[in-house]
């Protein structure tokens, strides 16, 4: 029996990769959803969204559950808790390889989003799972009226040590810089919230533990410092899940996928979405938008390829 050949298969079930699903389905392409996880994506770490159009407000896993809902509606084959193996996207019909099944595919988008980004420091390996954690909302609940660390000074760091100052006792907000890069409006409110205290201009250096953390090192202008805390959330930015695709693409020097402004990568029928893109933005509504005009050139694509003769 020959192989299957989807028209589209989208890796990550995320927003992005969602909506570039629900597109690629109404202009009837076969396509396939797959994940190593389950469908919903990033934000399912997170507990609510309040820059989303048309929701003042909105549970996170309740806007992936509408989104699940949604494209439910259509011919889309789900393939959720597959890991990529092997992938071959050099050729007409790409390769690939998960644990669970093999897809040959006309077109590929890749949704696989960026993980936590690490301090690198002393101690921070040991310590995960014994007081570092890189999700608030999965972990917090443990810091219940302790004293908790979070490090960084972008929208996740402070939209975290938020969160976590309605469960810890007390939150220390740690930024290398002494200006913070989140939005004005979570600076704001942050700074209304008696149990946060920013500890600015301080280099995080090492993480002390003995079985289970009990304190960070800091250096803080020029002189270094013990920070007692039962816990730790790096919040300091995002590294591309590029580990099947990097010697393939074309990336950028921080390691995220080029693609021009039609998503496209460098390879025919291969197309980058969402938070693995060099993209100016990393949010719900711009991977949407991503996985919106990707769905569409997609559809372009496999509809011409369909005309001229594709080399297996
Ligand atoms: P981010 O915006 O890249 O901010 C990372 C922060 O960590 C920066 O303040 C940076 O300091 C600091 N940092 C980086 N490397 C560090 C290191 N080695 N040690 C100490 N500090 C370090 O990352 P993010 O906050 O995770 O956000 C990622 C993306 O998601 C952004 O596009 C963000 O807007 C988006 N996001 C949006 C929302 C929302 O709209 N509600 C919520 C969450 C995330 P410097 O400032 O000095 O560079």
């Amino acid at each position: 029996m020959t192989q299957k050949i989807f028209d589209c298969v989208i890796l990550g079930a995320g927003p992005a990769g969602m909506n570039a699903a629900l597109y690629c389905a109404r202009a009837n392409l076969d396509c396939a959803l797959v994940d190593i996880s389950a469908i919903g994506g990033a934000p399912m770490n997170y507990l609510e969204i309040e820059n989303y159009l048309g929701f003042n407000k909105i549970n996170t896993f309740d806007l992936c559950e509408k989104f699940e809902q949604h494209i439910d509606n259509f011919n889309i084959q789900k393939y959720p808790y597959c890991e990529i193996e092997k992938i071959d996207l050099t050729k007409d019909i790409k390769k690939i390889k998960t644990t669970e099944k093999e897809f040959l595919a006309k077109s590929i988008i890749i949704a696989t989003g960026a993980s936590p980004k690490k301090l690198d420091i002393k101690g921070e390996e040991e310590a995960r799972g014994k007081g570092v954690s890189y999700c608030a909302i999965c972990d917090g609940n443990f810091y219940k009226d302790k004293i908790v660390c979070v490090v960084g000074g972008g929208n996740s760091a402070l939209e975290e040590a938020i969160y976590l100052s309605n469960i810890a006792k007390k939150v220390y907000l740690i930024h290398r810089r002494n200006e913070f890069r989140a939005d004005k409006i979570l600076q704001e409110r942050i700074k209304q919230i008696e149990n946060v205290e920013f500890v600015l201009n301080a280099q995080c250096k090492e993480i002390l533990l003995d079985n289970k953390v009990y304190g960070l090192k800091i250096e803080q202008n020029g002189i270094e410092k013990i920070i007692e805390t039962d816990g730790i959330f790096p919040y300091i930015g995002l590294s591309a899940n590029i580990d099947y695709f990097h010697s393939q693409l074309e990336l950028t020097p921080d390691g995220f996928i080029l693609t021009d402004e039609n998503m496209k990568t460098n390879l025919d029928g291969v197309y980058a979405i969402g938070d693995i893109r060099n993209t100016p933005l990393r949010q719900v509504i711009t991977a949407v938008s991503d996985g919106a005009i990707a769905g569409v050139n997609v559809s372009k694509y496999v509809l011409n390829s369909e005309k001229i003769e594709i080399k297996k």
